[in-house]
């Protein structure tokens, strides 16, 4: 029995297309498609920001907490730690300022679509009011040295250093940190807040070394070719033929702003993303300043547990990602039978099992059945919002083959939905060109040419808008190797996938903690999994000074016993993300593979709300501690 919605989609169809896009995408290779940004394309990785090199002789020291990472994961760790009365911390940083992922994506157009109001952490202990209801990425990371100055961190911090190396050395019950800078600090604590899109990637397209062109990949923006700022005016585009390979929420952002300077832009497409209006808008700063204390957590809360498809009283956020979630929720209270009723169909079902299946359906109406098939409703919805989304690019662009190539087919959370004003109708203009790949991805780069279909397009420059390592080896990504216990790396630790107690402590790596969102809370809004991993880790390590204790490691048990749960739960998700188009969300459509490196499959709130309560008995079950 089908909810009158449901009559109007034929979901059968729908799926077909759906999956016949996905395999036309699938691939063996998976994450062995992309190159490495070493070697010969080391380059792709150097800092086009510093403008001094730094100059001071190694640090080597006893240290009470190292933090690897200096963006909002390590400053917010360090500001959690702060509170607890740990103040003997030093943060190592790669990059020659504060900011982590704000730091390097400076490319024109570079903006957070997760509202500010709950992406910038901190807000209430700062004050600060960001301009817009989305944030630009100047702003952010000007946001980011207010955090650094309100808690004094620059004075704690060692940056343009890279960690070469942690090793643990049992007889001192210390890590030890090396850098390249010389620096060995000695640090009772480790945390690895790495950032996890940190390592740029480039598609092994063949012939990707020979060309002779400019080239450079979006998070090292080079403006000393492009011309202008972030905000635009990319002047020394003016003569030149451009090509961007990949259309994903970096591209999206970028586009327009190539689109407007460059004399011509190919923009390299292999799938489509969904691109939602954004609707941006100033901030009221009265309104923002009149909150009553709180309401930055709960404002956070309430967003992520839409998003975890639970309902709420009001949707505080409001926007294109909280409304497929509203649509779903609304849908099931206007189908859910009443209270009375699921008791009463409950009590039929404890009395005797044989009336309940057989007589099921003399208890209930046809809404109550409606209510049973949650995943069907769901999907509903989601088709309703993925066609609201097709039918924006039918009104925005105007060659209809082009068009048509622009429409996602999938199910919007199988790749990170987009929201832009100007994306898509960047297409309508004359020197703007789609070179639409269909599933396949670009075929060859030559010397002066990106090669498709047969046809070379001849171009000045390419950028790399392709995206991030995820989902390879842990130490790669990082840019260093962990050993823990008896000089266990941490990449042999990992080869079949992640082992996590709570996803932030490993058996066998004592007194290290590592932020991310594997095995973890997975938030859309990452900065706020990133406070409560922070405001966890300070209870521990206070938690252990109080009681006098130096070491803390994961019990094998316990780390058993979560990925058990972490894989469990990761099987209720995989039917969805079995039938998506191959991304990093479903590890590029090789998803059983790596099953125990998901996130905690009941959402962010839910894992919030488990480490809080653990934190409230006090007692740091499952750590060993000594
Ligand atoms: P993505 O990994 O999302 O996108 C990479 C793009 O490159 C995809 O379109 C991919 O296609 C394409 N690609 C890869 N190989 C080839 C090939 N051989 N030929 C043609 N195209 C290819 O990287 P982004 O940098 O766009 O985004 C990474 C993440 O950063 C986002 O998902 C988001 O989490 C974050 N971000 C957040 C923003 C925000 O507002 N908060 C803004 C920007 C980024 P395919 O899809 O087929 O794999």
């Amino acid at each position: 029995m089908r909810s009158a919605k449901a009559l109007e989609v034929d979901l059968e169809t729908v799926r077909a297309k759906y999956r016949a896009e996905r395999d036309k995408r699938l691939r063996d290779d998976g994450n062995e498609q992309y190159q490495q940004v070493t070697g010969d394309f080391a380059y792709f990785v150097d800092d086009p920001y510093i403008e001094e090199a730094v100059q001071r002789g190694p640090e080597k020291r006893d240290v009470e907490v190292v933090i690897i990472g200096g963006g909002f994961g390590g400053m917010l760790a360090a500001v959690r730690l702060l509170e607890q009365g740990i103040d003997d911390v030093v943060i190592i940083e790669k990059g020659g300022d504060f900011g982590g992922t704000w730091y390097w994506n400076r490319y024109p157009g570079a903006s957070c679509d997760i509202e500010s109001y709950i992406y910038f952490p901190l807000l209430e202990e700062t004050g600060f009011v960001p301009q817009q209801k989305y944030t630009n990425a100047s702003e952010t990371l000007a946001y980011c040295r207010t955090i650094a100055e309100k808690y004094e961190l620059a004075s704690k911090a060692l940056f343009q250093t890279e960690v070469t190396a942690t090793e643990w050395q049992e007889e001192h019950c210390r890590w030890s940190v090396t850098t390249s800078l010389g620096d060995e600090l000695a640090a009772r604590f480790v945390v690895h807040a790495n950032g996890p899109l940190n390592r740029p990637k480039l598609p092994a397209i063949d012939g990707i070394g020979d060309y002779k062109g400019h080239t450079f990949h979006t998070s090292r923006w080079d403006y000393g070719y492009t011309g202008g700022t972030s905000a635009g005016g990319l002047s020394g585009l003016a003569d030149k033929k451009v090509a961007i390979i990949g259309t994903g929420a970096t591209a999206i952002q970028c586009v327009p702003h190539v689109a407007a300077s460059a004399a011509q832009l190919y923009v390299f497409q292999r799938t489509p993303s969904s691109v939602e209006v954004r609707n941006n808008g100033d901030t009221d700063a009265d309104w923002l300043k009149g909150q009553d204390a709180g309401w930055h957590d709960e404002r956070r809360r309430n967003f992520e547990t839409l998003l975890a498809g639970k309902p709420v009283k009001h949707d505080l956020v409001s926007d294109g990602w909280t409304d497929a979630f509203k649509l779903l929720v609304g849908g099931l209270r206007d189908k859910a039978p009443s209270r009375a009723r699921l008791v009463l169909w409950a009590l039929a079902g404890l009395a005797s099992p044989k009336l309940y299946k057989k007589g099921l359906k003399k208890y209930l109406t046809d809404k109550a059945m409606a209510f049973m098939n949650v995943a069907e409703e769901m999907e509903i919805a989601d088709y309703h919002k993925m066609q609201g989304i097709r039918d924006r690019v039918d009104h925005v662009v105007e060659d209809a083959a082009t068009a048509e190539a622009l429409k996602p087919y999938y199910r919007l959370f199988c790749k990170r939905p987009c929201f832009h004003d100007d994306y898509l109708a960047s297409f309508n203009r004359p020197n703007v060109r789609l070179v639409d790949t269909d599933g396949r991805g670009v075929a060859r780069i030559t010397e002066n040419a990106v090669m498709f279909d047969d046809v070379a397009y001849h171009v000045d420059c390419i950028i790399f808008a392709t995206g991030f390592e995820v989902g390879t080896d842990y130490a790669r990504r990082a840019g260093y190797q962990i050993n823990g216990v008896d000089g266990l790396a941490i990449s042999d630790k990992w080869a079949d996938g992640m082992a996590s107690y709570h996803g932030l402590h490993v058996h066998g790596f004592p007194n290290a903690f590592f932020f991310g969102p594997s095995q973890g809370g997975f938030s859309a809004n990452f900065t706020y999994a990133l406070d409560e991993q922070s405001r966890h880790v300070a209870y521990i390590v206070a938690a252990l000074k109080q009681r006098g204790k130096k070491r803390s490691e994961a019990a094998a048990k316990a780390e058993a016993d979560w990925v058990a749960e972490i894989v469990e739960k990761a099987r209720d998700a995989e039917a969805f993300q079995e039938a998506c188009t191959p991304g990093y969300y479903n590890n590029e459509g090789q998803l059983t593979r790596r099953r125990q490196d998901q996130a905690y499959g009941e959402g962010p709130v839910a894992f919030f709300d488990r480490l809080a309560t653990w934190r409230a008995k006090d007692r740091l079950d499952g750590l060993d501690i000594r």
